[in-house]
């Protein structure tokens, strides 16, 4: 948990009011009740600036990038070369041409295991990864170690689902090619210390890739400042459009790997006998892009950056503790997740009652949970249970929203005693 000070640094509720305002969605109810949506780590809502940019790109601009010499063509080229820049500087990367677009987080994550670390990885070496990670940060490097007959190494996380240092200090050895760990928890909101990480891994010559689909909206990014070698994240979970993401690559890396698709625009020249890659980004996209997702990408970077992360942060940190507090107030109710550092998500069990009994009734209040293992088997295995449920907040949730997600809670309980 975060300092006071920050808690006091949290927009007052007029403002929150006023960013709340600017998503249409949340005027929609369900079940005849006011939509209560606490499900942003699986996505989030779009601001209508988000909405207008992706509907002006189709209303304006609309044609296809770095292809055609006409006027429209251009334009959009140059719309979608400047969301690139927008990514770049929202993540402080050194150059445009360490973002690539992609689908999303499981793409990026899918291209770095075939694109650099199948082509180095043998049966003497291994992927470190952790035991909290999402099964798009699992799946991608089971896959790559099975093709090459490498070792897939789990650093373990404690009882409040921590990460342990030493342990990560211990499974890198000398045939360790890449570690990959989740900068935030999707199924604790652990916030993992992937400076510290990343510093090891460096000390051993072990690059670092960093599953930044939560953390994005929530924790400020600095690829430079943490040194990161890749980063992956998602449009979706950041008020952007479903279907782009970002991979972040350190262009010394980039350059060195093949390709992970081939076909139009990533090349410079095809004959029958050899074909030569373009220049990067565009070496690693190919086929034509989401443009109008990067576009509206680009604004919800936007939106962000106006609003402040910090202020966004601050917000969302006060509104956890708040939920902690009340929540962990209800008799049976277990967290968990009780990191030290954690940001914008409570999972929790409730004595007696599955996960989805818990969604589902709290449904018919209007409240919007996720209940399961929220695509991360491994962490309910840890600690020994089915699933959870799962409030997750974003810049746009309110004191009276947790309120109503623990008056909801305090009725499953009645139900079930
Ligand atoms: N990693 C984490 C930590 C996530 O929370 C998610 C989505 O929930 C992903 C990866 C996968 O993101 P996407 O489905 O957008 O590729």
């Amino acid at each position: 948990m975060k300092m006071e000070s920050e808690v006091l640094r949290a927009p007052q509720d007029d403002a929150v009011a006023r960013w709340r305002a600017d998503f249409p969605l949340l005027r929609e109810s369900v079940h005849g009740k006011p939509l209560v949506y606490l499900d942003n780590a699986a996505t989030t809502h779009k601001p209508q600036a988000v909405i207008e940019a992706e509907a002006a790109f189709y209303r304006h601009d609309n044609s296809n990038v770095h292809r055609g010499v006409h006027a429209l063509s251009q334009r959009a080229t140059d719309r979608y070369e400047a969301a690139r820049e927008k990514v770049r500087q929202f993540i402080n990367a050194a150059s445009v041409q360490e973002i690539v677009f992609v689908r999303g987080t499981t793409e990026a994550i899918n291209l770095v295991a075939q694109s650099y670390a199948r082509v180095r990885l043998g049966p003497d070496d291994n992927v470190v990864i952790s035991a909290m990670e999402h099964h798009s940060n699992i799946v991608p490097w089971q896959m790559a170690c099975a093709q090459t007959g490498a070792e897939l190494r789990v650093v373990p996380i404690n009882d409040a689902g921590e990460l342990d240092l030493d342990m990560v200090e211990r499974l890198i050895g000398p045939g360790t090619k890449l570690v990959a760990v989740t900068h935030l928890s999707n199924a604790l909101g652990t916030i993992a210390p992937v400076k510290r990480i990343i510093e090891i891994a460096h000390a051993h010559h072990v690059p670092v890739l960093l599953d930044g689909a939560q953390a994005i909206a929530h924790l400020g990014v600095d690829v430079r400042a943490l040194d990161a070698d890749f980063y992956a994240f998602s449009g979706h979970k950041i008020y952007g459009p479903t279907g782009i993401g970002v991979l972040y690559g350190k262009a010394v890396l980039l350059e060195a790997m093949p390709p992970y698709q081939v076909g139009g625009d990533m090349i410079r020249s095809v004959t029958f006998g050899q074909t030569e890659y373009n220049e990067l980004p565009y070496k690693f996209e190919a086929g034509t892009p989401n443009i109008a997702g990067a576009i509206a990408l680009g604004e919800a970077l936007d939106y962000v950056a106006a609003l402040g992360l910090d202020a966004i942060a601050a917000h969302e940190h006060a509104l956890l503790e708040y939920a902690t507090a009340q929540a962990g107030a209800i008799s049976g109710l277990k967290i968990v997740g009780t990191a030290r550092d954690k940001a914008s998500i409570l999972s929790f069990t409730l004595d007696g009652v599955h996960p989805h009994d818990i969604g589902t009734i709290l449904d018919h209040d209007g409240v919007a949970i996720r209940a399961g293992h929220h695509c991360a088997m491994p962490v309910m295995q840890r600690f020994g249970i089915a699933g959870t449920a799962r409030a997750s907040f974003a810049l746009y949730n309110t004191r009276a929203e947790v309120d109503a997600l623990v008056a909801a809670l305090a009725r499953v309980q009645e139900m079930f005693q």
